[in-house]
């Protein structure tokens, strides 16, 4: 059996999403069966759980061996067996997005009233809901307006906005996130151990960072590795990276040659996604480069001084990433410097370090014009404002500092700071508790007044 439906959570307690667990434990606990709601909603990604955990609430609901407050099933008795294995006749799992959906709503308007046939009570659990059409949404809503007492529904979906608002009211509405790398982790371990596979803990965790937070992701990349004799960090580097490091190397020089700020940072925002290792990466990126430069010396080309320098402030980076809370943060503050370093010079001088006068008129580059706003406060002063705000904020934090740079003030009202960036991920990592309220404070210590920051994405 696949790893995944082998693993798959058999006991309340050992579902992944905490947040979706306590809120299930808390209206279940001394309720089963009569007094659970009749429809559930499931929402969020693939692979988060959702139809593991609506199987355990109708093996909850049918266990013949659970007692009173307690919810776990017992998993032994003839209900929790055949639902376990998908063989309960009144247990029906109906995919919304396959050609059968809509026979099967019809299906279930039908059958719906007669009573259950192997166990106390009827449960439908629907698959990918949002698929339904219009007119099985408005049966399944005059469905669940009137259930019978032995029919309860669990309706699961990746989309929750495509869900009428008429059939969400009368859900017990459950979101499902994303696992962390722990939480998976510790799933994994589970695999391992039931398996008898040897793994490295870095491994696991290298394969919890693949995943996105998908235990069946992860639980299928496991799956696949543990034809190795044993699972090390290089198995699975080797597996997932090689290729995608090398691809993104060419990328990312090539972009750098043209001073391509925004290709540069897109592909290092790629490689996030991907949960590659930075330290890895910029390693590989300075061995590409380092053999351009000996190629450059060779032929006497008069690029070399470039690429020293490129390699110089790589090398830096590399050397930051160990220390730096945002993996990627040094390699694309070497990268805004890179891309942006000819213009530094000559706007050394001038009073307003905005790199504004760029040649490169990026998404990351201020645009005086749209910092008037607010008549009462001028550019210039904005420009001054922010700088002192890094200045101050560096000594503390220079992640934030950093980040800061790429930034500009879009309004400054008495009492408030909105301040845009053109980058999604800068925006979130300014956006974090800590980083505003650091933010919150030295600007409040500028200008002596209570001051709120507000972060905006700027396309
Ligand atoms: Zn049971």
């Amino acid at each position: 059996m696949v790893f995944y439906l082998k693993y798959r959570p058999k006991k309340f307690s050992e579902l992944d999403c905490v947040s979706a667990r306590e809120k299930l434990e808390n209206a279940l606990k001394g309720n089963i069966p009569d007094k659970i709601p009749h429809a559930f909603l499931f929402t969020g990604g693939r692979g988060l759980g959702k139809t593991s955990t609506a199987r355990l609430i109708a093996k909850a609901i049918n266990c013949t061996n659970r007692r009173g407050r307690d919810i776990e099933p017992c998993n032994k008795c003839f209900p929790c067996l055949s639902i376990g294995n998908g063989t309960n006749l009144d247990v029906i799992e109906i995919d919304a997005a396959s050609n059968r959906g809509i026979d099967e709503i019809r299906d279930l308007r039908e059958k719906i009233r007669l009573s259950p046939v192997q166990s106390k009570k009827k449960i439908y659990i629907i698959d990918e809901v949002h698929m339904l059409t219009t007119e099985a949404f408005n049966a399944l809503l005059k469905t669940l307006e009137e259930p019978p007492s032995h029919a309860y529904f669990i309706l699961c979906t990746t989309e929750s906005q495509k869900v009428p608002e008429t059939i969400k009211s009368r859900c017990f509405h459950l979101s499902f996130s994303k696992a962390t790398n722990e939480e998976l982790v510790s799933s994994f371990q589970q695999i391992v151990k039931g398996e008898k596979i040897k793994a490295d803990k870095e491994a696991l965790i290298q394969i919890a960072k693949l995943s996105d937070g998908s235990f069946r992701d992860g639980a299928k990349i496991l799956e696949e590795l543990s034809t190795s004799s044993s699972i090390s960090l290089i198995t699975v580097e080797k597996r997932y990276k090689t290729k995608t490091l090398n691809l993104a190397t060419e990328e990312l020089v090539s972009a750098l040659s043209e001073k391509d700020v925004n290709a540069a940072i897109e592909t290092v925002n790629d490689l996030s996604n991907a949960g590659i290792d930075f330290k890895l990466f910029t390693q590989n990126l300075i061995e590409e480069l380092h053999q351009r430069l000996i190629n450059e010396a060779r032929q006497g080309l008069g690029k070399t001084n470039e690429t020293r320098d490129l390699i110089l402030l790589l090398s830096k980076s590399h050397m930051e990433v160990k220390y730096s809370v945002i993996p990627q943060l040094p390699l694309e503050l070497a990268i805004v410097e890179w891309c942006f370093s000819e213009n530094s010079e000559n706007s050394e001088n001038s009073e307003n370090r905005s790199i504004s006068d760029s040649d490169n008129q990026t998404n990351i580059s201020q645009n005086p014009s749209l910092s008037l706003k607010n008549p009462s406060v001028g550019e210039n002063k904005d420009d001054k404002i922010l700088e002192e705000l890094i200045e101050k904020i560096k000594k503390e934090n220079v992640t934030v500092a950093g980040l800061l740079r790429g930034c500009k003030i879009e309004k400054f009202d008495k009492n408030k700071l909105t301040l845009s960036t053109g980058y999604k991920f800068h925006k979130d990592r300014l956006s974090s508790e800590n980083a505003q309220a650091l933010i919150e404070r030295f600007a409040s210590e500028i200008t002596g007044e209570k001051i709120k920051v507000e972060i905006k994405l700027k396309n």
